[in-house]
């Protein structure tokens, strides 16, 4: 068999947006993935989802795989044929044995590729603000490991040079030993009042910076309670954050938001709470499947010429209907003469996508509403209308259609059925009193939600509820729960703004 191959790439920081092009690139190619803790989970989504995905991450106390145990695997996989990512946070060469791992490959003769990273000190020091060298007041950087910094074990480090050092000093794994590493430099004439900062989990969501000095970061940081990972920044150039701070300044830093909704569909929203600072933990509380039958909406696709209208009332019923025509060796000019309604904007937008512009797009979504906009195009006795719909559409847009006298033609494009796979975080996150919000988006997911979650946990959970549009807050009220935000426009970026207007900090 012909040997695999290894790629040492470096994950970044933390922020899943760091990972550098050609990280994703082999990412895509792996058979293997061997990760370690301190890695965004997203970053595996760029895997093949049948690639093996191996978690050998250390924590301070409970190694899970010994370093030998890791270098084997990495061997073993490669010399069995696989193509090996080991995935390592921030930059492979910096702290982190990537040195290692790779003189072990070279021994046993397979090939490697080592992708850097974006090693923790320059991002966490650049997110919180501080820039780590700067043409008047640090011409040097220093890397250094905190963790050797007792003299007592017998430090490997130069602290006379140390203290001495004209720029910055930027110490990793350095947080149990800080006041070791103050009382070293300032032992050796480094000036108890240079500017220090310590940066807990910089670029991520929990990112929190304490600053001070060198006599007062360690009992600052204490009080505060900081632990590790974080970066020890010393230098004039901290200082400069009082200027330059940015990231912290984003309105949910810190919030901790639910964001119930299928898999698929998780994303825009979690994404557009992400870049506003929040950390989001996904509840898929349905998944889309095809439906059990697909020949009505097979034979809706083989002859659409059929129907004078379709209204499609979701981006997945535009999915489902375009795969079925697909399937049926068709395109988009197979809907031509045909009038096409799009329901909200995100349907509107997908149909796009298959050069669709659709005839009607109403400006309210219930449906009595988008039966009256239809009729007031056209009167709609003996229209024939096509609904590509889920299995658990509402009746009501049909019956307000047929009772204008249009004839329905409705077929199941897709089923909605309850996921249940990440109630058990969403849960966890409750229990804690760590959830800040919950967000709904539609009628199906509070229903699946609270089957999942239980309704009890969540009317008495202290997280705020938010909800995409009037029928999804109906819904929530059944359930005794009170939306405290209600979406306006009913859209995504609606229900975002309405979390950021009652919840963001103020600038
Ligand atoms: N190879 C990694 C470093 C591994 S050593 C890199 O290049 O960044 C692990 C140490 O990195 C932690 O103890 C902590 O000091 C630092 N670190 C990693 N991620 C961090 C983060 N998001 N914020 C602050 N420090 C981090």
């Amino acid at each position: 068999m012909k040997p695999g191959k290894v790629y040492l790439v470096g994950a970044g920081p933390g922020d899943p947006g760091l990972l550098t092009l050609r990280g994703r690139e082999v990412l895509a190619l792996a058979d293997v993935v061997v990760y370690d803790a301190l890695i965004s989970p997203r970053l595996l989504d760029y895997a093949p989802p049948q690639a093996e995905r191996i978690f050998v991450g250390k924590r301070a106390s409970a190694h899970t795989l010994a370093q030998e145990e890791i270098n084997r695997l990495l061997v073993e996989r490669a010399t069995g044929g696989a193509t090996v990512v080991r995935l390592k946070g921030g930059d492979p060469f910096v702290f982190g044995r990537g040195g290692e791992e790779a003189l072990t490959l070279v021994e046993a003769g397979i090939e490697f590729e080592v992708v850097p990273g974006v090693t923790a000190a320059v991002a966490a020091a650049a997110y919180a603000g501080i820039p780590i060298t700067h043409r008047e007041v640090a011409s040097a950087v220093a890397f250094i490991t905190g963790h050797e910094a007792d003299d007592k074990t017998g430090s490997a480090l130069d602290w006379e040079n140390l203290a001495r050092w004209k720029g910055t000093l930027a110490f990793y794994m350095g947080v149990s030993n800080l006041p070791v590493i103050s009382e070293n430099l300032i032992a050796r004439g480094a000036s108890p009042d240079r500017p220090a900062a310590i940066i807990h989990w910089g670029t991520t969501p929990r990112h929190k910076v304490v600053a001070g000095t060198l006599r007062t970061l360690p009992g600052l940081a204490a009080a505060a309670g900081l632990k590790p990972p974080a970066i020890i920044v010393v230098g004039e150039v901290v200082a400069l954050r009082d200027r330059l701070q940015w990231f912290e300044r984003r309105p949910l830093l810190g919030r901790r938001i639910i964001v119930t909704r299928s898999r698929a569909q998780a994303s825009e929203l979690a994404s557009r709470l992400e870049a506003l600072g929040a950390e989001t933990i996904e509840a898929p509380a349905i998944r889309i499947e095809p439906p059990d039958d697909d020949a009505p909406l097979r034979e809706a696709a083989r002859n659409p010429a059929a129907f004078d209208w379709i209204v499609f009332t979701s981006v997945n019923g535009v999915d489902a209907f375009f795969a079925a025509l697909a399937a049926e060796g068709q395109d988009a000019r197979a809907l031509a003469g045909r009038k096409v309604a799009a329901v909200g904007p995100a349907t509107a937008e997908r149909l796009a996508r298959s050069r669709i512009r659709a005839d009607l797009q109403p400006d309210t979504f219930t449906g009595a509403a988008v039966a009256a906009a239809m009729a007031a195009r056209q009167d709609l006795a003996g229209v024939r209308i096509l609904l590509p719909r889920t299995d658990i559409a509402p009746r009501e847009l049909a019956d307000a259609l047929a009772a204008r006298g249009a004839v329905i033609t409705e077929v199941v494009a897709y089923r909605t059925v309850p996921d249940v796979s990440g109630a058990r975080a969403a849960a966890e996150a409750i229990d804690r009193g760590e959830a800040d919000w919950i967000t709904f988006t539609s009628s199906s997911t509070v229903t699946n939600f609270l089957d999942a979650v239980g309704a009890d946990r969540v009317r008495a959970s202290r997280a705020r509820m938010a909800s995409i549009g009037p029928t999804t807050s109906a819904t929530l009220r059944e359930a005794r729960i009170e939306p405290t935000v209600e979406a306006e426009p009913h859209t995504i970026p609606g229900l975002v703004e309405g979390i950021v207007k009652h919840d963001g900090r103020t600038r």
